[in-house]
């Protein structure tokens, strides 16, 4: 008996013929399932050297192996699990409506990761051509059996907060292989407990941001992987976990409580539009019997209002609320009269900096694209002020 079995990068090596004359290929019987939303390449999944000699000698076609149905794999969790939270839940969706970078700050027990893990249960599905490049690159790294193949629902990655930069970038001294923000392409990457991190970790997802791409380079060779994620940060607001609303319990001093959020840089921050406060919820909303939305419900609104920001950006070449220029924000892309001279004030009065000013705009026009407003009003623009509300625990 020889053994067999399935390798790494089988997909993106496929798609790479997608352009050649090459008709037919041979690949690995366990690689079969990934082969499946490939149309125009005939392929033949071989066990052993053997099933390749009888087919090139004999034209023998090996036995195919039966394709299970992959959409068993597509995550079942869902956000009418999550009881109360609904001021989280709202902000989650106006950042995936524009694409928002999220960090969410509350003390341990409060449904932050479970929050962040039904995030892209809200997100319009992937594409199929979204799709199939999203399985090449988990295909490359060797885990696409822990994605369904077909599946359009985006990825969620969460590396532990003990990751390594190559982990997290991608790196590896045989092969390059993507790291959790490549495999978060097109969906979520998030990272519970941030600040703990270690340094250089997280900031080494400046250039990904930046860019949408992350180009590693090894004695090897180097490779260039897409990243264009949503980052989803969770923190304690201080080291001990429990300094939330008057600090009840909380035994650390001001200055720990200050220094550990900036563990996490400005340059980083900077990227981040939507802060959030995570409380422990309720007890009115634990015990109410008010049903909770569930995410298809929530997924539709966004669906529509990412349709209404795609019709207004797509001709300026931008895709997504949080990628508006500041310079369009001050001119073409301006929220309602009223709304300018609120913001205006708030500058003035030095509540935001110049970069909050626009952050605020940003984040608006996705509040405003949910609601159906032509333009942020001013109280779409007051909603997003307080989507924001994380920052005092970080001055
Ligand atoms: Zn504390």
């Amino acid at each position: 008996m020889v053994a067999y079995r399935q390798a790494r990068g089988v997909l993106p090596a496929l798609l790479a013929l997608r352009n050649s004359e090459i008709e037919t290929a041979v690949i690995p019987f366990e690689n079969f399932s990934e082969t499946r939303l490939l149309k125009n390449l005939k392929i033949i999944p071989v066990k052993t050297i053997r099933d390749v000699l009888g087919w090139l000698r004999r034209n023998e076609i090996p036995e195919q192996p039966t394709v299970i149905d992959e959409e068993i794999k597509v995550d079942t969790k869902d956000f009418s699990e999550v009881l109360g939270q609904e001021s989280a839940k709202y902000a989650l969706e106006v950042a995936a409506v524009g694409s928002h970078h999220v960090l969410m700050i509350g003390p341990p027990g409060t449904g932050k990761t479970m929050l962040a893990e039904r995030f892209p249960t809200i997100m319009p599905p992937l594409t199929e051509d979204e799709s199939i490049q999203v399985s090449a690159i988990h295909s490359l790294s060797g885990d696409l059996q822990h994605r369904g193949i077909s599946t359009r629902q985006p990825p969620f990655v969460a590396p532990h907060h003990t990751t390594s930069r190559a982990a997290m970038i991608g790196g590896g001294s045989h092969a390059i292989k993507p790291g959790a923000c490549s495999l978060a392409h097109r969906g979520i990457l998030f990272v519970d407990e941030a600040p703990e991190c270690a340094t250089g970790v997280l900031d080494a997802l400046r250039q990904p941001l930046e860019s949408g791409a992350v180009t590693i380079s090894r004695a090897i060779g180097s490779a260039t992987f897409p990243a264009q994620f949503v980052l989803a940060l969770a923190a304690n607001p201080c080291p001990c976990g429990r300094f939330a609303g008057r600090g009840r319990a909380c035994q650390c001093t001001s200055v720990q409580v200050r220094r550990y959020l900036h563990r996490l840089s400005g340059p980083l921050l900077d990227r981040i539009d939507i802060r959030l406060q995570v409380l422990p919820p309720t007890r009115e909303s634990l015990s109410s019997h008010a049903r909770s939305e569930s995410s298809a419900e929530m997924r539709a609104r966004v669906i529509e209002a990412r349709g209404r920001s795609e019709a207004r950006l797509l001709p300026l070449g931008i895709s997504r609320n949080s990628e508006i220029p500041a310079s369009l924000l001050r001119e073409k892309l301006r929220a309602e009269r009223s709304a300018m001279v609120f913001l205006h004030g708030e500058l003035e009065k030095e509540n935001i900096t110049a970069r909050g000013f626009h952050k605020v705009l940003r984040v608006a026009w996705s509040i405003a694209d949910l609601a159906a407003h032509e333009i942020p009003s001013l109280s779409d623009v007051q909603q997003a002020m307080t989507l924001r509300e994380g920052l005092e625990l970080m001055s």
